[in-house]
Order: structure tokens, then C-alpha cells, then sequence
């Protein structure tokens, strides 16, 4: 009987203790998380990675927009179309005009697949590639989550600024490697990088494109190729 009433006076002891740590562990979040809300906003979206606008103050050539950097609803760019009926941002018309005369004089034969995207055509890429995955066996979750490794979420698209082209081969003339090839070695001389190269896919969440290229300016592009910095890698360094 004595032993058994020591016994049951441990378990409330054991009780009240558990209660009186999950009290601190509660109060100390609550001081953390006001403390850091009254204060440092950064700190806090470094746990929850915040979605936020694209900061178009700066540069307009070294926008940064993705999955956590939205496209204003306001941005405005005026369009160059090409030959073949895609559209630029005007002004990176004439570099990527001089880089395709010289890569056609170097025997390549390419074209601008992509340029210029409205949310809506962006809208319409990801349901498609959702509706592939879903016909492939994939659940709906399993789909978005698979297309939004290759298929940027609607607003946070690079084509949406106009500032980035998909070039790709005319593959009856070339293969798509020599067109890539040529562009990796020399798309940065007219101001244009490689934005989802293979070894930034942990920075960028995009998987290897090596037909993407991003407009950033002849000076950033010299930098980021000499470096091997991505643009949000770039941004952190020289911005
Ligand atoms: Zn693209």
C-alpha cells in the first residue's frame, strides 16, 4: 500500500513537470517569434522563405524573379517581335540579334523557341505539363509537384519580363548539343547567361536547362561566367 502511494505521487510529479516544460518551450516561441516580428523581417523569412514582389527598384537587367520573387501585376515591358513571331523585351533586341548572327556564321542553325510569356500562356504551360504527369499515373499532388521542378509557377517566370529566350536547334541542320555548346561558351559576350545551369539546381529549384538564357548585361554576364555565379548568387555578391 505504501509503495503503491509512492508510486502514484512519482506519476503526478513526472506530470506536472511535463506540463511546465511545454509551458517554457510555448512562452519562449511566443518571445521569439514577437521579437523577431517587431524587428528583423528578414530573420523571420528566413524560416518561412516568404513570397514576395520582385524588387524592380534596381537594375532593370538584373531582376530577380523566382518562385520566391513574384513579377509585379504593374511591370510593363515593351516588346521587340522576331522573325518568327516570338517577343523580346526590346531592349536586348540587338544583342541577341548579334549573338545569333554569329552563332549562324559559326555553321549553327537555332532559333528562339520561347521569349516573351503572359501569365496566362504561363498558366496554360503548367496545367498542361500537371495534366501529363496525371496521365502518366502521377496523383494531382505528385503532378504539381513534378512540373514545378521544370515549369515556373505562373507570375515568378522569367518570360514573363521578357528578358529570357529558349533557344533551340534546328535539329535537321544541327544537333542540340553544338547549339548548347556554343551558347555556353559564348552567350555571356552579348550580355546573356545559362540561368538553370546543372550545378546551381540546389539554388535556383530549377533542373538543368541548357537551352534557358536570362539577359543580365554584358557586365554581369562576364562576371557570373568567370565566377561560376548563378544570378541569385551574383545579387548576393556584387548587390
Ligand atoms: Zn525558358
Amino acid at each position: 500500500m505504501k509503495k503503491q502511494a509512492r508510486h502514484k505521487k512519482k506519476q503526478s510529479y513526472k506530470a506536472v513537470a511535463r506540463v511546465l516544460v511545454t509551458l517554457l518551450i510555448l512562452i519562449t516561441g511566443l518571445i521569439a517569434y514577437y521579437s523577431i516580428r517587431g524587428g528583423d523581417r528578414t530573420l523571420l523569412m528566413v524560416f518561412h522563405s516568404e513570397k514576395q514582389v520582385a524588387d524592380t527598384s534596381g537594375a532593370w537587367n538584373l531582376i530577380l524573379v523566382d518562385r520566391d520573387h513574384y513579377i509585379p501585376a504593374n511591370y510593363q515591358v515593351e516588346l521587340t517581335e522576331l522573325s518568327n513571331g516570338e517577343k523580346v523585351d526590346s531592349r536586348i533586341y540587338p544583342e541577341l540579334q548579334q549573338m545569333f548572327d554569329d552563332a549562324r556564321a559559326a555553321g549553327l542553325a537555332l532559333f528562339v523557341r520561347e521569349g516573351y510569356r503572359t501569365t496566362k500562356e504561363q498558366q496554360q504551360i503548367m496545367d498542361d505539363r500537371i495534366k501529363e504527369y496525371e496521365n502518366q499515373g502521377c496523383s494531382k499532388k505528385e503532378a504539381k509537384k513534378k512540373a514545378e521542378e521544370y515549369v515556373a509557377i505562373p507570375g515568378t517566370s522569367e518570360h514573363q519580363l521578357g528578358l529570357s529566350v529558349d533557344i533551340n536547334a534546328d535539329t535537321s541542320k544541327c544537333s542540340s548539343d553544338a547549339v548548347y555548346q556554343w551558347l555556353d561558351e559564348n552567350a555571356y559576350k552579348y550580355g546573356f547567361v545559362k540561368r538553370y545551369p546543372e550545378d546551381k539546381t540546389d539554388i535556383t529549384s530549377i533542373n538543368n536547362e541548357p537551352w534557358h538564357y536570362r539577359y543580365v548585361g554584358k557586365d554581369a554576364a562576364r562576371t557570373m561566367k568567370q565566377e561560376n555565379l548563378c544570378l541569385e548568387e551574383y545579387l548576393i555578391k556584387y548587390k
